[in-house]
């Protein structure tokens, strides 16, 4: 059962702002909810986030591109700019939960909700997105890649609104790919996600990017993993061995759904085949 709360209705921006301080704000509510009905949240104020103008807005401005922070991951797919100007967020809201999920649940929630298996954070770490945040004293931009301090926490101040998240489009010769491994194809928790994002000039890899999503308490890049190809073409056996050094980046668990051993097997697996694939479509 849900204990009562009051519910939170502020008209603007600025209301939702001033309203902030002592409240917990509810987007979607696929998380939220679900967390208050079986007790492990706890809220007496819900601030409903629906009344901002231009909140869903999806724009490309000068090469970037920049989503409000009420953007649904249904308004991802509706959006046919998105297919370009992020692929890998495109694949992963194909495979986010079923139909009426994907119509509620915002991609800031999902970020915001800080779990390890949440889909939309590997895409965007592969992107190297920015978290924009509000308060009614001021703004600042958080690097995606600094936003998580630990298993479900991270830097936002309980008086702060992530208004959006922005990265740079994606350039010609940039593939950016993500795959997720679940027990079903769709309404499935991650086993293991994983995204990367390569560019390439002629031979060579001049920038790669490599997101593993639960395989660790937070989503995170394989920093040493991309540093053995920057610079390098990417040959199989070096593809092989980045791929490998990802896998040891990770540290993940066993739990119901796979064991820690098949995980970091399918990490290694996952790693080298989309960053074959990856570099063969940036060509
Ligand atoms: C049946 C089902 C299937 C699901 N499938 C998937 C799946 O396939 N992949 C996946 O990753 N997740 C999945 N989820 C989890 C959930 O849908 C996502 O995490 C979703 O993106 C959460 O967004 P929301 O808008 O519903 O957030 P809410 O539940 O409204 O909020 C979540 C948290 O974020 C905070 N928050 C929300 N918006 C903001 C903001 N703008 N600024 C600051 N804080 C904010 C809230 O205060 C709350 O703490 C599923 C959930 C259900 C119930």
């Amino acid at each position: 059962m849900l204990r009562e709360f009051e519910l939170d209705m502020p008209g603007n921006l600025q209301e939702t702002l001033a309203r902030l301080p002592g409240g917990t704000l509810l987007a979607g509510g696929t998380n939220l909810l679900v967390d208050l009905r079986a007790r492990r949240e706890d809220a007496e104020r819900l601030i409903w986030l629906g009344n901002i103008d231009g909140f869903r807005d999806i724009k490309i401005e000068d090469g970037r591109v920049i989503i409000g922070g009420g953007t649904t991951i249904g308004d991802l797919l509706r959006n046919p700019a998105m297919a370009e100007a992020a692929p890998s967020l495109v694949a992963a809201a194909r495979v986010f939960g079923g139909q009426m999920v994907r119509n509620q649940a915002t991609v800031a929630g999902n970020v915001c909700s800080g779990s390890p298996a949440a889909d939309t954070v590997p895409p965007l770490l592969s992107l190297d997105a920015e978290v924009h945040l509000t308060c009614s004293t001021g703004s600042r931009t958080v690097p995606l890649n600094d936003f998580y301090t630990g298993f479900k926490t991270n830097q936002r101040k309980h008086d702060e609104l992530v208004t959006g998240l922005s990265w740079a489009a994606p350039g010609p010769h940039t593939a950016n790919l993500f795959y997720k491994l679940a027990r079903r194809k769709g309404d499935a928790i991650t086993v293991v996600g994983v995204a990367v994002t390569v560019t390439r000039d002629g031979d060579r890899c001049t920038e790669a990017r490599i997101a593993l999503g639960a395989v660790g308490p937070t989503v995170f890049r394989a920093k040493d993993a991309e540093a053995m190809l920057t610079g390098e073409p990417l040959a199989d056996d070096l593809i092989d061995s980045a791929a490998r050094k990802a896998m040891e980046e990770s540290s993940p668990i066993d739990d119901l759904r796979a064991s820690a051993d098949y995980r970091r097997h399918c990490i290694h697996v996952l790693t080298r085949r989309l960053l074959k694939q990856a570099w063969e479509d940036a060509a």
